[in-house]
C-alpha cells in the first residue's frame, strides 16, 4: 500500500471487474476541496481519455507513485447522484457478478455516460419549448414543406427534434430569435412547456378527476399499501383482468402526491405506456414523467435530470426507469409484475421487478407488485410470508369474467388452423355489433415452406431454424437472425414446384378472415405492421372506437388493452408450451391465456373466450382453461418444490457463444473444472450442475451457443460458485470472439 494525499477510486465503463485509482486533477484547492463521490472526471485510460465516476475518495493505493496517473478535470460540479446510489450500483454488481463500471454507467442516461455536462439543461424558472404533436408528425414524415423558404424555422424545429426541450435562453444563444419562436407557435408546430418550477408541489391541486368509488376489495388494498407508506414492505397485487389494478395504483399514488412524495411506476413494454399514460395525466395535474427506451438521448437526459431535481412528481416507465433518480420517492409499482419483459437479456441481465423491491428496502419505502397472472416467484414470497399478498376477486363495475372453452383445432372443417367453430362464433358475435379477438403468437404467413416430393425445408442458412414466409416481398425471413432470401417457387434440391407452407401466421390468418368476413375490417397488430411510427397507436385507436372488428396479432395484444366492446377471444396456438423443454412452460401458458381471454367481456357484454389446441385432452390444457390462474398456479408451485426448482432453489446461468461449438465446450469444461478445484467438494454442497451442453437454439447468426445451468437450495452456496466463476474468467480471459455470460435467476434458457 502506497500513502497519497488523496486518491479518487473511480468506476469507468469497461468489462474489467474493478475500480482503478486516480489522483486529484491540476486544480485550484478550493476546486478539489469540493470533490465528492459521485462527481465525474476525465482520465486517461491507456491512450485514450474517457469518463470515470468517483466511487470513493480515500488516501492509499496499490499503485506506486511512478504508476499513478492524474485524472485531467472534473466534469461535474456537484455529485450526479447521491452516495446510496452508489452503494445499490455495488450490490447489484455484487448480486449479479456484473462487472462494477459497466453496472454503474449502464443505468446513467448515454449522454452522461459519454461525458454531457449537465448544465445545458431548462433552469427551473425559464421559459422552455418543445415539438407539439403535430410539429412531431410533420418533421418525422417531411421537414420540406414549411421548411424550404424559413430556414431559420427549419434550423429550430430540427433542433428541437433532435435535442429535445430547449430553454428560450438557449434558442437566443444559438441565434433563434423570439419572432421565429412565435411563428412556429402561431402555426402550432411547437409549443411551451411548463417548467419544474411552475407546478411547484402544491397539494390540493393535485388531483384534476375526482377517483372512483372503490369497491370493498379494492378500499382494502389501498389501506393496506397506504397504511405502510413510509417504511419497507412488499405487496403482491393479484387481481383478475380487469379487476381495477389500475385505480388501486391511482389511489395510492395520489396518496404519495399529498404527502409530497414521488411515485414510479414500471410497466413491462412501451407500447402499454402511452395508454397507462393517458389515463394518468386524466387523473393528475402533477407532472407525470414517462422514461422509456423509444426517447432520443437528449430526451432521455433531460427527463433524468428533471427526475433528479424533484420537477417530475410520478415517473412511469420500462425497466430502464428502475433507477430513475427520485429524491422524494415514497412508492414503487411494478405493474404486470411476471412479464419476462423486466428481465433484461443481455450485458448486466438484471431483474427490474427484483432490483425494486431492493431499491424499495434501501429506501425504507413500499413496493407493490401487480398482475392478473403473478409470477410463482412472487407466490411463493407472498406463500412464505416475505411479501403480502392482496387480491381482487371481481371485475369492477358491471363486467363479467369470461366462459373459457377448449376446441380441437383438427376438427373437420377447419381452415388454415381457424377451427369451425370459430369461427361461427365470431359469425355472431360480429353480427351482434361486438369485436372479436384473434390471438396467435406468429408473425409472418407461414412458420414452414416445404417440398412436398422431397422433404426439403427452408432453413436459415446461419441459424438451427426454419425460416418465415413472409408475404410482403415474397421473402423467407429468419425470425432469430432476421436473414432475407426469396422465397423460390421451386424447391431448390428436386426441382418440383410447386413448394407448399406449413402452419399459419399472422398474414396467412388475415387473407382467411377477410374471405370468411369480407364486410368487417381486419386489423393485423403484430411487429411486421406496426413498424411505421404510430402506426400501433392508430390501429388501437381504430379499435377503440367500439366499431365491429376483427383484431388479429400477436403478444403485443395480449396485455393491459382495454377494448369494452371485444366479446369473443380465440386464442389459437397457445398450446406449444406442451412441447417445451422449458420448466417454466407450462406457468407462461397460463398466463399468456389468462391475460388474452381477459381482453374479451370488459364492458357490459359477457365475453366467450375460445382456446384452440392440438391436444384438447391433455390434462394441462384442460386444467389451465378450467381452473383459476390461482389454483393452477397453486399446483405448479408444489410440482417445483417438490422438484427443487426455482422458487424453491435458487438458479444460475453461464452462456456462451462461439464460432466453433467444440471449442465453446471445452473452454466452459475447463472452466467448471477449475471453479470446482478452487471451492472443493464441500463447497459445492448440493449444488447441481447441467452442462455445459448446446443450448435449445444450438446455432444462432452463424455463432454456437452453449449453456451451463447451476441450481441450489442455498443462496449462498450459488454465489460463492458464481464469484468463482467470475475471477476465473477475469483472470484466463477466453479465446477471441468467445462471449461468456452469466445469468443470475435466468428466465430463458434457449
Ligand atoms: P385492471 O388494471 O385490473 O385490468 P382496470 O383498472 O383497467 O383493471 O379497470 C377495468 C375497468 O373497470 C376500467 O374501465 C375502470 O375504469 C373500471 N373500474 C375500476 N375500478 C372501478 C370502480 N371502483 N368502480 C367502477 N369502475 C371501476
Ligand atoms: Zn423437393
Ligand atoms: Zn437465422
Amino acid at each position: 500500500m502506497h500513502q497519497y494525499p488523496s486518491v479518487y477510486r473511480c468506476a469507468i465503463q469497461s468489462p474489467l471487474n474493478r475500480l482503478f485509482d486516480y489522483l486529484p486533477p491540476p486544480a485550484s484547492a478550493e476546486v478539489l476541496s469540493r470533490a465528492r463521490p459521485g462527481m465525474r472526471l476525465w482520465v486517461p485510460f491507456g491512450r485514450r481519455r474517457i469518463v470515470a465516476i468517483v466511487l470513493e475518495i480515500t488516501q492509499s493505493s496499490e499503485i506506486a507513485p511512478n504508476k499513478m496517473r492524474s485524472a485531467e478535470r472534473f466534469i461535474d460540479e456537484h455529485p450526479l447522484l447521491d452516495s446510496h446510489y452508489f452503494q445499490f450500483f455495488q450490490w447489484v454488481a455484487d448480486y449479479y457478478h456484473h462487472p462494477v463500471g459497466d453496472t454503474v454507467f449502464g443505468f446513467l442516461p448515454s449522454l452522461l455516460r459519454k461525458g454531457r455536462s449537465t448544465d445545458k439543461t431548462i433552469a427551473p424558472s425559464e421559459r422552455a419549448w418543445q415539438l407539439s404533436r403535430h410539429g412531431q408528425g410533420l418533421i418525422s414524415e417531411s421537414n420540406e414543406l414549411v421548411l424550404k423558404r424559413a430556414p431559420k424555422q427549419a434550423q429550430l424545429l430540427k433542433m428541437l427534434f433532435e435535442q429535445g426541450p430547449l430553454s428560450q435562453g438557449h434558442l437566443t444563444t444559438a441565434g433563434i430569435s423570439a419572432s421565429i419562436i412565435r411563428a412556429l407557435s402561431d402555426k402550432g408546430l411547437i409549443e411551451p412547456i411548463s417548467t419544474p418550477a411552475d407546478s411547484a408541489p402544491d397539494a390540493t391541486n393535485v388531483v384534476k378527476h375526482p377517483a372512483l368509488q372503490a369497491n370493498t376489495e379494492q378500499a382494502a388494498a389501498i389501506d393496506a399499501v397506504a397504511d405502510k407508506l413510509g417504511s419497507y414492505h412488499c405487496f403482491l397485487l393479484h387481481g383478475i383482468t380487469g379487476s381495477g389494478k389500475t385505480e388501486v395504483y391511482l389511489q395510492l399514488i395520489e396518496r404519495c402526491l399529498r404527502a409530497d412524495q414521488q411515485a414510479l411506476i414500471l410497466v413491462p413494454e412501451i407500447g402499454l405506456t402511452p395508454q397507462m399514460l393517458e389515463r394518468f395525466q386524466r387523473r393528475f395535474g402533477a407532472d407525470i414523467l414517462a422514461l422509456h427506451s423509444g426517447m432520443t438521448d437528449v430526451q432521455r437526459l433531460n427527463a433524468w435530470l428533471t427526475a433528479r431535481d424533484g420537477g417530475a412528481r410520478i415517473v412511469i416507465g420500462t425497466r430502464s426507469a428502475l433507477l430513475a433518480p427520485l429524491p422524494a420517492l415514497g412508492l414503487i409499482i411494478v405493474d404486470e409484475e411476471h412479464d419476462s419483459s423486466f428481465k433484461q437479456q443481455d450485458g448486466l441481465r438484471y431483474s427490474a421487478r427484483d432490483l425494486a423491491i431492493k431499491r424499495a428496502q434501501l429506501s425504507d419505502i413500499p413496493v407493490l407488485l401487480g398482475s392478473a397472472t403473478p409470477s410463482l416467484e412472487s407466490l411463493a414470497n407472498a406463500g412464505q410470508g416475505k411479501s403480502t399478498l392482496l387480491t381482487l376477486t371481481e371485475r369492477a363495475g358491471n363486467a363479467r369474467p369470461p366462459l373459457i372453452r377448449l376446441t380441437d383445432c383438427n376438427e373437420p372443417f377447419a381452415v388454415d388452423g381457424l377451427a369451425f367453430t370459430v369461427i361461427e362464433a365470431a359469425r355472431r358475435h360480429l353480427q351482434d355489433g361486438a369485436q372479436v379477438l384473434i390471438f396467435i403468437n406468429r408473425r409472418g404467413f407461414a412458420p414452414s415452406l416445404l417440398c412436398p416430393q422431397c422433404g426439403w425445408i427452408a432453413k436459415c442458412s446461419a441459424c438451427d431454424v426454419r425460416m418465415t414466409a413472409h408475404l410482403i416481398g415474397n421473402q423467407l425471413i429468419c425470425h432469430h437472425c432476421e436473414r432475407r432470401e426469396t422465397w423460390s417457387k421451386k424447391c431448390p434440391s428436386c426441382h418440383h414446384q410447386p413448394l407448399q407452407t406449413l402452419g399459419s401466421g399472422t398474414q396467412k390468418l388475415e387473407q382467411t378472415l377477410e374471405q370468411h368476413f369480407p364486410d368487417v375490417p381486419v386489423i393485423r397488430v403484430d411487429r411486421d405492421s406496426t413498424q411505421r411510427k404510430g402506426s400501433l397507436h392508430s390501429k388501437l385507436a381504430m379499435a377503440q372506437t367500439g366499431e365491429p372488428c376483427i383484431l388479429l396479432g400477436t403478444q403485443m395484444l395480449a396485455k393491459g388493452h382495454h377494448f369494452p366492446r371485444l366479446s369473443m377471444v380465440a386464442i389459437l396456438d397457445a398450446d406449444t408450451a406442451l412441447y417445451s423443454s422449458d420448466y417454466r412452460g407450462p406457468e407462461r401458458m397460463a398466463q399468456t391465456i389468462t391475460q388474452v381471454a381477459g381482453r374479451a367481456g370488459r364492458g357490459e357484454r359477457a365475453g366467450e373466450v375460445f382456446v384452440q389446441s392440438q391436444l384438447p385432452n391433455h390434462p394441462l390444457m384442460v386444467q389451465i382453461t378450467q381452473e383459476s390462474y390461482a389454483d393452477f398456479a397453486g399446483q405448479l408451485l408444489q410440482e417445483r418444490a417438490a422438484l427443487a426448482l426455482p422458487p424453491f432453489s435458487k438458479s444460475a446461468a453461464l452462456f456462451g457463444e462461439h464460432r466453433t461449438l467444440n471449442e465453446l465446450l471445452d473452454c466452459m469444461r475447463m472452466l467448471r473444472q477449475a471453479v470446482e478445484r478452487s471451492i472443493g467438494q464441500r463447497g459445492l454442497g448440493d449444488l447441481l450442475t447441467v452442462g455445459p451442453v448446446p443450448a435449445p437454439l444450438p446455432r444462432k447468426s452463424n455463432r454456437f451457443r452453449a449453456q451451463m445451468i447451476l441450481y441450489s437450495q442455498q443462496s449462498s452456496t450459488l454465489h460463492r460458485y458464481l464469484a468463482s466463476l467470475r475471477a476465473v474468467i477475469d483472470n484466463t480471459p477466453p479465446p477471441r470472439g468467445m462471449r461468456l455470460a452469466i445469468d443470475v435467476d435466468p428466465i430463458d434458457t434457449n
